[in-house]
């Protein structure tokens, strides 16, 4: 069994996707825990709907590439656009964050997620479910406090079933 922190992210209809995304997340993998959900500020694209963002830790027996198959299979049934802007609005996307087995890249799939260090709504719900873990050297607790000035972020209460 491996282990992969999979971030959640929408900002078109959002509390709708991340109810499916968790359904259909619980369907295909065994989920371990979740984080609570964020709201955040747009990153890297302005002017578009401010996003909700948690993480979710699975187990699976399969390997990075079916894992993230089946990731954009659920995109797509959220009704997610292939011809989207890269950091525009989006109904979901879902990302490898980390996973049990160290490093991998392959021309589909890198991991630890090339930009996981910037990003403070991966990095907080990462510290809710993993606590202060390195990422090459880096303590999550240094990365976020040195992003926490920059990047606008707050807990949202959320009934998720
Ligand atoms: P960003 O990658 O900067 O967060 P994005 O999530 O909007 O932007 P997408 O259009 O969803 O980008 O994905 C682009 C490609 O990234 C995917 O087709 C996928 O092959 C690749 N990719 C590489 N590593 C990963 C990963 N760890 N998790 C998800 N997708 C990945
Ligand atoms: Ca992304
Ligand atoms: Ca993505």
């Amino acid at each position: 069994m491996m282990e992969y922190l999979i971030a959640i992210g929408t900002n078109i209809r959002k509390e709708e996707n991340l109810k499916l995304a968790l359904r259909r997340l619980s369907q295909e993998f065994r989920i371990v825990s979740l984080s609570s959900v964020y709201e955040s500020e747009p990153y890297g694209y302005p002017h578009q709907p401010n996003f909700y963002n948690m993480m979710v830790k699975i187990t699976t027996d399969l390997l990075p590439e079916k894992v993230l198959d089946i990731l954009q299979g659920i995109e797509m049934e959220a009704g997610r656009a292939r011809n989207e802007l890269r950091w525009g609005p989006r109904t979901l996307d879902l990302d490898i964050v980390l996973w049990s087995e160290g490093e991998v890249e392959t021309p589909r799939v890198k991991i630890p997620h090339y930009d996981l260090k910037n990003r403070l709504f991966f990095i907080l719900p990462l510290i809710e479910l993993e606590g202060d873990v390195e990422i090459g050297g880096e303590s999550l607790f240094h990365l976020a406090r040195r992003l926490l000035p920059y990047q606008g972020i707050k807990k949202v209460e959320i009934e998720l079933p």
